[in-house]
């Protein structure tokens, strides 16, 4: 499969590297807003184009990969590319997906093309775990714990304070939490008592250190319901220990069978990555693979994951599936 990448960030760099591991794909091209110029790849000899011509390559792509932000790029990006091209991307506002996928739908349909958005961990791998779990538990109850792991989207908001030069934030799932899902208590959480929040800040010379952290622990929507620890480090520290973006979690459902529900199981589905955009974009690249032979069999319109027969992911045949995986 012939693969374009829309955005090249962290996530578009991730892409690039998964195709180099999977022989079926290969980099046609490389879109950017930014000048061309400017925005150097990994790969030898595939060319780095402006979006503006990324309609006249519709015939030369079998899927445009788009890597842009949730927040504004990807609810104006996926509807646009997805009448010229087959087109998955990570979309993770999970309040905005029923209006994004209306969007999404409507211009695949228009230009005979599929989509599939939301693709990732969560939404994606996580969302799948817990529709699996839900179907199979169907008496029981279901916990998400994210981390630990940085979140792009609250060390962001801590950069916007006055006085702040740079930080990171990890999201930490409370263990003593964690233990009594495993074993199956169904507790009721708080939000609080699920998860904490670390954060690690370089302030400007000279900062109100109090005022800072005064600040963060009273952000609404972002860190008020959680206990929230600052800890306020150099630049050079924070290059050195905080540079990765890791992250992971579990999705566990625990439910009852039997006649009085005297038996419990517990689902669990969980991961740990060194890199989240590598993780997600090799998630993206297995699911172009579906894309591709989705829209051959003449499915069109916009899907999630759950719209996906497992098997169209795999580079595998049937018969190869059956024999080594089943
Ligand atoms: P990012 O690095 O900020 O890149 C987003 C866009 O910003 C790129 O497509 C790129 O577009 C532009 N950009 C990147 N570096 C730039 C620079 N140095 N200067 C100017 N512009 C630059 O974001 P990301 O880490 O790739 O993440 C993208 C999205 O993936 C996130 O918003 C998140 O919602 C989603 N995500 C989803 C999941 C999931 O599980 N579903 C997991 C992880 C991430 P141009 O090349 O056009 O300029």
């Amino acid at each position: 499969m012939k693969i374009g990448i829309l955005g090249y960030g962290n996530l578009g760099r991730g892409v690039e590297c998964a195709i180099r591991q999977n022989p079926d794909a290969v980099l046609s091209a490389v879109f950017t807003r930014r000048n061309p110029a400017d925005v150097k790849i990994l790969t030898e000899g595939v060319p780095v184009l402006s979006v503006d011509d990324a309609e006249k390559m519709k015939d030369e792509i079998d899927v445009l990969i788009i890597c842009g932000g949730s927040a504004t790029d990807l609810p104006v990006q996926t509807p646009k590319y997805a009448q010229y091209f087959n087109v998955i991307d990570s979309f993770d506002t999970h309040a905005k997906i029923p209006e994004h996928f209306a969007n999404v739908d409507n211009s695949a349909k228009k230009g005979g093309k599929t989509a599939i958005i939301s693709v990732g961990w969560d939404p994606g791998m996580f969302s799948l775990a817990r529709m699996y779990a839900n179907a199979i538990l169907t008496d029981g109850c279901d916990y998400t714990f994210w981390g630990r792991g940085v979140s792009q989207g609250h060390s962001d908001a801590i950069r916007r304070i006055d006085g702040v030069v740079d930080a990171r934030q990890y999201t930490v799932p409370v263990k003593e939490a964690v233990d009594a899902v495993r074993a199956g208590e169904n507790p009721a959480l708080t939000t609080r008592q699920k998860h904490t929040r670390e954060c690690y800040v370089v302030a400007e010379d000279g900062a109100d250190l109090a005022k800072i952290e005064r600040e963060i622990k009273t952000m609404p929507n972002y860190f008020t319901d959680y206990d929230t620890t600052v800890y306020f480090i150099s630049e050079e520290e924070l290059k050195a220990n905080h540079s990765a973006i890791p992250h992971g979690g579990s999705v566990i459902r625990s439910g009852k069978t039997g006649m009085n529900g005297e038996n419990g199981h517990v689902i669990e589905y969980s991961l740990k990555l060194d890199s989240n955009p590598e993780f997600t974009a090799s998630v993206l690249v297995a699911y172009a693979r579906a894309v591709c032979r989705m829209n051959k069999e003449g499915m069109t319109g916009c899907k999630t994951v759950f719209d996906v027969p497992p098997a169209y992911l795999s580079a595998m045949s049937g018969e190869e599936l059956r024999k080594k995986l089943l």
